[in-house]
């Protein structure tokens, strides 16, 4: 998009802006994105993030991080501060304003108070299992409990008393009174707090009784004085009672807007199943680089610009749809391409004798940093009489459309010079682990003065020089597009692609390449991206492979447009 073109606005930023215009919440515009603490955070809710960040900035407005923490059982600190990482890391800043949904634990409380003694809420002692069965279904109405009409002093004296801890968990609850036969099952009665004798990582032993999401959720933004709660389509149903209780309390009413979640291909958004690959050790850690976390993604290398550009592309609709996970690595190709060094590794090494290359020779030949950025320069590159080159480079017979170097041809060695292969070494089980080749001194750089041209170009190191890395290459981490997509009495592990990892330890390296750091990422020439893994020491370089050259994703549209037209 040029300077000066309009980029059509979204539903969500067509409203805010007419929002604005007709002066609704007297002209301001305040967002927040609000994780509950009992996990991380992953590329669903970078979207999240950067609809509530992103809106709140292009009004003008404000947005908040708030930690929607009401669940004492399933909340931790470690989470809080991973999130508040993760959210800066993404590039956003919220100022002053981390809030802390257990900081309105008392408002809450008040507010509970205020709908008893106006006869909207009463204290109930159906179990849970009774709480279920009352409540209906989509087709049958719910039915009252026999708790409902009890009086309001009796509400308050029961309530007041659950609050002190007198009751074991799970004997009683606070509930909403509004209508069992509401066709809205969110509306039949609702839980407002439940009775759990649980420590809470913030509040600690203070509170016994403790708010559910739907009593808690509206009143946080109520009290922060939120104006355009967005959040995902999933709340939709649950908007009429948000409402309600806003009304009946009489407070600030923010404007909510649902949108539909992110869904990618091959891999699964949802932080109770993410905690199952990491707790049964499916994958080794939330960071794992094949986990479609925050973390995950930046171990693996993928620049926050990216996955801010990712969120910017995908938009924002009012329909649940999957997108191809090929547009989030093209988005991360387009940020490395510009500004990763290139270097030459070699994955699988084949050891190449040139056998006219005098032994006691070195030289040093020039490579191009960044053929995208002149700026970043060159470097040099040892050469010499041994050097390695990638096993898949070889074929002793070559297959059809196979360019590569093979028996009696001739290649080019990137930067360096053409060389011709003149027999092979195998060892007892017939590998090949040797090639024999010679090379042409009139090409140095990489071309020939009589102007004969060769089909390859190889990526090579140095053998003297090389440097020992390990490489990790990664692979989708489901064999489906959609994981959750499983047989009966199966579950979503059948789906696991059980070659996601692929470890291999005696890669070898350019020189250069010694004075790198973790989290740098490089394009090791004909192979990808890579990122240096905090795995590393300085002994032992550690590289996860970010994402490979094929652009997928630019096949995907090529195909789509073509069959748009045809
Ligand atoms: P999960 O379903 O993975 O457990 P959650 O919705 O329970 O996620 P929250 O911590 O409540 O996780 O999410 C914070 C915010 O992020 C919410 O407003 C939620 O709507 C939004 N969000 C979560 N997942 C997605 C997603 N896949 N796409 C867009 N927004 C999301
Ligand atoms: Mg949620």
């Amino acid at each position: 998009m040029n300077k000066g073109e309009e980029k059509p606005l979204d539903f969500i930023r067509e409203i805010v802006k007419k929002d604005l215009e007709a002066g609704v919440f007297n002209g301001r515009v305040h967002t927040r994105f609000p994780p509950e603490p009992n996990g991380y955070l992953h590329i669903g809710h970078a979207k999240a993030i950067s609809i509530d960040f992103g809106i709140a900035e292009e009004f003008g407005g404000l947005c908040n991080l708030r930690m929607d923490d009401t669940n004492p059982t399933k909340e931790e600190a470690e989470y809080v501060s991973a999130i508040i990482e993760d959210v800066r890391w993404l590039g956003y800043d919220w100022g002053d304003r981390l809030t802390y949904a257990s900081d309105y634990y008392e408002q809450m409380y008040q507010y509970a108070e205020e709908l008893i003694k106006k006869g909207l809420a009463y204290v109930c002692e159906l179990t849970p299992e009774e709480l279920r069965e009352y409540r209906g279904s989509l087709t049958e109405p719910g039915r009252e409990s026999p708790y409902r009409a009890r009086s309001v002093e009796e509400n308050l004296v029961l309530f007041r008393r659950m609050k002190a801890g007198e009751f074991p968990d799970g004997t009683k609850t606070l509930r909403a009174k509004i209508d069992m036969a509401s066709p809205n099952l969110n509306m039949r009665d609702p839980v407002m707090y439940r009775i759990v004798h649980a420590s809470h990582y913030r509040t600690g032993n203070a509170w016994c009784i403790y708010p559910t999401y739907d009593w808690a959720h509206g009143l946080e933004d109520s009290i922060e004085g939120i104006t355009h709660s967005l959040c995902t389509l999933e709340f939709e149903d649950h908007r009429p009672l948000y409402d309600w209780f806003l009304e009946k309390l009489g407070v600030h009413h923010p404007r909510q807007i649902e949108f539909a979640r992110l869904n990618l291909t091959y891999t699964v958004l949802s932080k109770r199943i993410l905690q199952r690959l990491v707790q049964e050790g499916y994958v080794s850690g939330w960071d794992d680089p094949r986990l479609p976390t925050l973390r995950g993604m930046r171990r693996r290398g993928y620049p926050p610009e990216a996955i801010r550009d990712f969120c910017a592309r995908i938009g924002v609709a009012k329909t649940d749809s999957v997108v191809d996970y090929a547009l989030l690595e093209h988005c991360v190709r387009e940020v490395l391409n510009k500004k990763c060094q290139r270097v030459m590794a070699v994955l699988r090494p084949l050891r190449v004798v040139i056998e006219n290359y005098p032994e006691d020779r070195k030289e040093e030949l020039e490579a191009i940093n960044n053929p995208e950025d002149p700026s970043a320069g060159t470097r040099k590159i040892p050469f010499s009489r041994v050097i390695y080159i990638e096993q898949d480079d070889f074929m002793e017979e070559p297959a059809p459309k196979f360019y590569r170097l093979a028996p009696g041809r001739e290649v080019r060695l990137r930067y360096a010079y053409f060389i011709k292969c003149h027999g092979y070494h195998k060892d007892r089980n017939g590998r090949i682990v040797e090639l024999r080749c010679t090379y042409d001194p009139d090409t140095r750089g990489g071309n020939a003065p009589d102007g004969r041209k060769v089909k390859a170009t190889l990526h090579w190191v140095s053998a003297e020089e090389a440097l020992k890395v390990e490489v990790r290459l990664y692979d989708r981490l489901f064999l489906k597009e959609d994981p959750l997509d499983f047989p009966e009495g199966s579950d979503f592990v059948a789906n696991l692609n059980p070659h996601s990892l692929t470890v291999l330890t005696n890669c070898l390296a350019e020189p250069c390449l010694l004075s790198a750091k973790p989290w740098e990422t490089y394009q090791f020439e004909r192979l990808g991206y890579f990122c240096v893994d905090p795995d590393s020491s300085e002994s032992r370089l550690v590289f996860n492979r970010t994402v490979d050259l094929k652009d997928e994703w630019a096949r995907i549209k090529k195909q789509y447009l073509k069959e748009k037209q045809g």
